[in-house]
């Protein structure tokens, strides 16, 4: 059994040396491994040190992008180049611990297709904590998929389970649904929240924020469903309220200037269509998107060509 590690890494240059050095103690003699360093476009010395390390340590593999193209084509490309019988994601700042792996590959080895590690929020600020399971409440409700918190990349998927997320060709890729989309047989293992090595998270509150946007509309039409629900409902209620104004004012006349009704019913109105109009517009800009059938990422420089590694199309 061949097992390739891929690793996204983003200013990771004070990681990677520990990484390794984590992950030669847990793989060390018992497995065959390849970890595969994926630089995405990092402003550090990560290319660097990874260019040094593959030179020095026999495992070491890397693929640099010619800039920062993302987590999500970090992980694909790392998916893609990958040859290993089954291949485990990680972060490369700790926060995902390598001492889960033999226990991950002892349920792989038991024919589960994804076995997911699945971390708590201990250390996590409340507001994120609170915000992430709001968020999951809700993306639940509208995804046809069952996501989950505390479920993110750090797993291990058998070579089918990888050709099956290589085989979504989608330009918007959204890998928690899509890893709850190809399915199979999965395990969780649960563990405690690790607080990062080195450097800081790159998740700003912008970016959790557009996140969570890819994750409600790449995966679904309800969003779109539901605009076209909750205008029926208003113009209904519109045309209720019109035809009650109309009894009044015809049996009783003008009394009231209706100010404030009318103000507020063209706000409601307004905001109501502006909300959806942006709705539909994000579905138009991601369709224009996967029209252009650009490349997810372009790599700068990569020593995979003398990987040993040999693909078991299984
Ligand atoms: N990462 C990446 N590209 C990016 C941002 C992050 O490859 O544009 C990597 C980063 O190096 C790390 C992993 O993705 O290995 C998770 O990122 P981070 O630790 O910032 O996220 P958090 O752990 O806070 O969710
Ligand atoms: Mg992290």
């Amino acid at each position: 059994m061949q097992f390739s590690i891929v690793i996204p890494c983003f200013n990771e240059e004070n990681n990677i040396r520990n990484f390794q050095l984590e992950m030669q103690k847990v793989m060390g003699q018992s497995y065959s491994y390849e970890l595969i360093f994926i630089n995405d476009g990092s402003r550090d010395k990560t290319e660097h040190v990874l260019r040094e390390l593959s030179e020095q340590e026999e495992h070491v593999f890397y693929i640099s992008f010619s800039r920062n193209f993302g987590k999500e084509a970090a992980m694909l490309a790392g998916l893609e180049f990958a040859k290993g019988d089954a291949v485990i994601i990680m972060d490369g700042d700790l926060q995902h611990p390598p001492s889960l792996i033999p226990e991950m590959i002892g349920k792989f080895e038991e024919g589960y297709d994804q076995v997911i590690a699945r971390r708590n929020r201990k250390g996590d600020s409340f507001v994120r904590s609170g915000l992430s399971s709001l968020y999951y409440r809700l993306i639940n409700w509208f995804v046809e998929v069952e996501l989950e918190d505390g479920v993110g990349d750090f797993r291990l998927l058998s070579r089918r389970a990888v050709n099956s997320l290589l085989s979504l060709k989608e330009y918007n890729r959204f890998s928690k649904g899509l890893f709850a989309w190809i399915g199979f047989k999965e395990y969780i293992i649960d563990y405690e929240n690790v607080t990062r090595e080195d450097g800081t998270s790159s998740w700003t509150f912008p970016k959790l924020l557009n996140y969570a946007f890819d994750g409600l509309l790449s995966f679904n039409n309800k969003p779109l469903r539901a605009s076209i629900y909750i205008g029926l409902t208003l113009t209904a209620v519109s045309i209720l309220y019109v035809i009650v104004m109309l009894i009044q004012v015809i049996f009783r006349g003008v009394d009231e200037p209706g100010y404030f009704t009318l103000i507020s019913a063209i706000l409601l109105v307004g905001g109501v269509q502006l909300t959806f109009l942006g709705l539909i517009g994000e579905y138009i800009g991601r369709i224009y998107y996967e029209t252009k059938k650009r490349p997810h990422y372009l790599i700068n420089e990569t020593n995979m060509e003398s990987s040993t590694f040999e693909k078991h199309p299984k």
